[in-house]
């Protein structure tokens, strides 16, 4: 069996995690600190806050930048869930914008169709492990709309040598375990800003300063990291470069492999930039390869289990459903939630079981 993604885990893991676990400091501590430098310097940001998942970093951003009830956020009609989710806690609006086929990422032309005057911030998801344009996103922004980059999907990636979560206002990382690095549940925010730095501090700790215990300025939620969930993520991240150049090598092998296979439409890598594959998805055109769930099925019957990521775009799911959307709003999100398949792409793949997967679905083009 090929599993769609599996954490990679070695004795460094283990060995901070139980060095952690027996200092007897289990919550917040010395480590997170630790985690938050590492994470900073990374990402070319000055500061790194930690919390306990991707969806508290958003959500903590926004709260950062004062986003409230009559504010618009323009979100990408085709993401997970939480890239939105957090826009609505804090009693604001969502606009959905559409995509770009070439790249799965929100342009600067698509943005500007929809700013308003209440438009206060635009969550730009770096999907799949490659970065949206900001140079060009930044243009139709501005000073007054704010940047938030959802880098759940994307540490490591960069554009012309910029690093991914250093572009915007503030970024927010996920590391849950099916991430490029995890620390089974965890989140990062990056940003270079002093200012938002203590209003995330502060949010992820009950609204307190750090310095002002039980004196609470606004009220916060409990988002803090766990120092052993840090020391997870100390020993990941040191491996991060090792584990993304395994991902573009197995995704450049499926490339070369499945090129000429009619029907199927390989992911692309923009110039100057490198895509850190957090997925490998590619998209079936059915009138040509025949339709998805028969290869899906066909490639699970095989032992191959792959991904849609996403099969609805977020507009047309129930939640938002009175929000009066209609079938061909978003041309390019609906017609990408029937065409892609994410291929196994991880770090913990032998060359044999990249091997097997081009073979079977070679096999499944030719007999079909
Ligand atoms: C994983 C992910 C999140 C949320 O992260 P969690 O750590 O699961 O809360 C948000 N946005 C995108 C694009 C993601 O892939």
């Amino acid at each position: 069996m090929i599993a769609i993604s599996r954490p990679s885990i070695g004795s460094e893991e283990v060995k901070m995690v139980t060095q952690s676990l027996l200092s007897g400091k289990l919550a917040q501590g010395a480590l997170v600190e630790e985690l938050e430098k590492e994470f900073a310097t990374y990402c070319d940001t000055k500061y790194a806050v930690a919390v306990n998942s991707g969806t508290a970093a958003i959500h903590t951003i926004l709260q950062a930048l004062e986003i409230e009830p009559g504010d618009e956020v323009i979100v990408p009609a085709f993401t997970f869930i939480a890239s939105a989710s957090p826009v609505i806690f804090c009693g604001a609006k969502v606009i959905f914008c559409d995509i770009s086929a070439s790249d799965f990422c929100i342009s600067a032309e698509e943005i500007a169709k929809h700013i308003s005057l209440n438009t206060k911030a635009v969550i730009t998801v770096d999907l799949f492990g490659q970065i949206c344009d900001y140079k060009k996103i930044k243009s139709v922004c501005g000073t007054r709309i704010s940047i938030v980059e959802d880098a759940c999907q994307s540490i490591g990636a960069t554009q012309d040598g910029k690093k991914s979560g250093s572009s915007g206002k503030a970024a927010a990382f996920s590391l849950y375990a099916t991430k490029n690095i995890t620390s089974g549940e965890g989140g990062m925010i990056t940003t270079s800003s002093k200012l938002i730095m203590e209003k995330c501090k502060r949010f992820r700790n009950h609204g307190q300063e750090e310095s002002k215990r039980y004196d609470y300025i606004e009220i916060g939620y409990n988002y803090r990291m766990t120092d052993f969930q840090a020391a997870l993520a100390l020993a990941q991240i040191k491996k991060v470069e090792n584990f993304t150049a395994k991902r573009i090598l197995n995704a450049q092998m499926l490339s070369k492999g499945l090129q000429n296979i009619p029907g199927l439409i390989l992911p692309s890598v923009k110039p100057n930039s490198r895509h850190v594959f957090h997925q490998y998805v590619l998209r079936v055109k059915e009138n040509i390869f025949g339709p998805r769930s028969e290869f899906v099925a066909y490639l699970k019957k095989n032992g191959i289990f792959v991904g849609i990521h996403y099969p609805i775009p977020l507009p047309f799911t129930s939640y938002f459903s009175n929000m009066g959307y209609r079938k061909g709003d978003f041309p390019v999100a609906e017609s990408m939630s029937r065409e892609v398949v994410s291929l196994p792409v991880h770090p913990g793949l032998t060359k044999k079981d990249i091997n097997y997967i081009i073979e079977t679905i070679s096999r499944y083009a030719k007999n079909k």
